[in-house]
């Protein structure tokens, strides 16, 4: 008899080794996105979890925009969108974090968030919390207010959500892998 509710998704989600270099297991939810009720099925356990009202979910490019978008659906808030910087058509506001080789660059729109909107963030994967908390500084930077941020998936060892919530944002997610 199997009652852990995260072993539906679970059983959604395909881990490919090796990618995209030796060691890392890649969490892939395309398999999850395939399914007929796993979206949905993520989507409402990720509305059961939300901390109240907000006005914009968050979504990190790209698998991040999938659920931010299906999940201000019923939230009735707006999505607002944070990508690789060099791609948003208007002017950005940006903010620079530390990959495990080099460094990488997100940017928003410098009016996508009135000042004191109140934001969900949303990702697919949380791990060291690089892209995370780096989101979370450039929202913070635009006046916002991170209400929470919400994941479908967590590596618990890897930290991210330990040093989100000594940030101060609440974190959740639906689904938790040991290691990495
Ligand atoms: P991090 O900044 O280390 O928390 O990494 C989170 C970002 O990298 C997310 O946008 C994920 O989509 C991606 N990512 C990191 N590790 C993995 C993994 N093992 N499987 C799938 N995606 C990952």
């Amino acid at each position: 008899m199997n009652d852990d509710p995260a072993d539906e998704l679970r059983a959604l989600i395909r881990t490919i080794p090796d990618f995209p270099k030796p060691g890392i297991q890649f969490r892939d939810i395309t398999t999850l996105l395939l399914s007929p009720t796993g979206l949905a099925t993520c989507i409402e356990r990720m509305v059961a979890v939300a901390d109240g009202p907000v006005d914009l979910v968050a979504g990190v490019e790209a698998r991040g925009f999938l659920f931010a978008a299906a999940l201000a659906i019923p939230l009735n808030a707006g999505v607002l969108l944070i990508r690789k910087d060099g791609k948003l058509p208007g002017a950005t506001i940006a903010e620079d974090y530390a990959l495990e080789y080099g460094r990488d660059r997100i940017a928003i729109h410098a009016d996508a968030c009135a000042p004191g909107a109140r934001v969900l963030l949303v990702d697919d994967l949380i791990a060291t919390g690089g892209t995370a908390r780096a989101a979370v500084r450039l929202l913070r930077k635009a006046g916002a207010t991170v209400m929470q941020a919400q994941f479908v998936i967590d590596l618990p060892d890897l930290g991210g959500a330990d040093l989100l919530r000594a940030d101060g944002i609440g974190v959740s997610s639906l689904v938790a892998y040991p290691g990495h």
